[in-house]
């Protein structure tokens, strides 16, 4: 749990346009099935979060489903301890619905039970595995229905 984000609330998620043309391309690769990754960065005085880096996760469950998503727990935590020693946390997540809605799903807030986590999450067109919307969330640690396990954050693209 990166025990920096626990608590307020996050105000919004600073990504780079080339870091999200990246997750696009990654979900666009894994289509049909779900693609996902690790976001890193820090959180700000600001009550912002900007992600520094992504890192790819194997979807441990991509060949079991194709509307499911698993990380690697031993690969965040090793990512975790890393990340501690630059001053950064994993902030969250992303993960990408081949169903074309970039909202989550029940299944989502089902699992949702780590607080303080952001989740992103980037629709493919179930026709033509084309990415479309990105939106991101932050889970509350109240999993249950979906209005509950997550509350919306504003996302903010910036060039570099
Ligand atoms: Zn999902």
């Amino acid at each position: 749990m990166p025990e920096n984000l626990r608590g307020a609330p996050l105000r919004g998620l600073l990504l780079s346009e080339s870091d999200r043309t990246v997750i696009a391309c990654a979900a666009e690769a894994s289509h049909p099935r779900e693609g996902c990754g690790l976001l890193v960065g820090r959180r700000q005085a600001d009550g912002l979060a900007r992600v520094t880096a992504l890192h790819p996760a194997e979807n441990l469950l991509a060949d079991a489903f194709s509307d499911r998503f698993e990380l690697d727990p031993a690969a965040r935590l090793r990512l975790q301890r890393d990340c501690r020693k630059r001053g950064e946390v994993v902030l969250g997540h992303w993960h990408s619905h081949p169903s074309g809605v970039a909202a989550p799903s029940a299944t989502d807030a089902a699992r949702a039970f780590e607080e303080g986590l952001v989740w992103l999450i980037q629709a493919t067109d179930p026709a033509t595995g084309r990415a479309g919307a990105l939106e991101a969330v932050w889970s509350t640690g109240l999993c249950g229905p979906v209005e509950s396990a997550f509350q919306p954050v504003a996302l903010i693209l910036f060039s570099e």
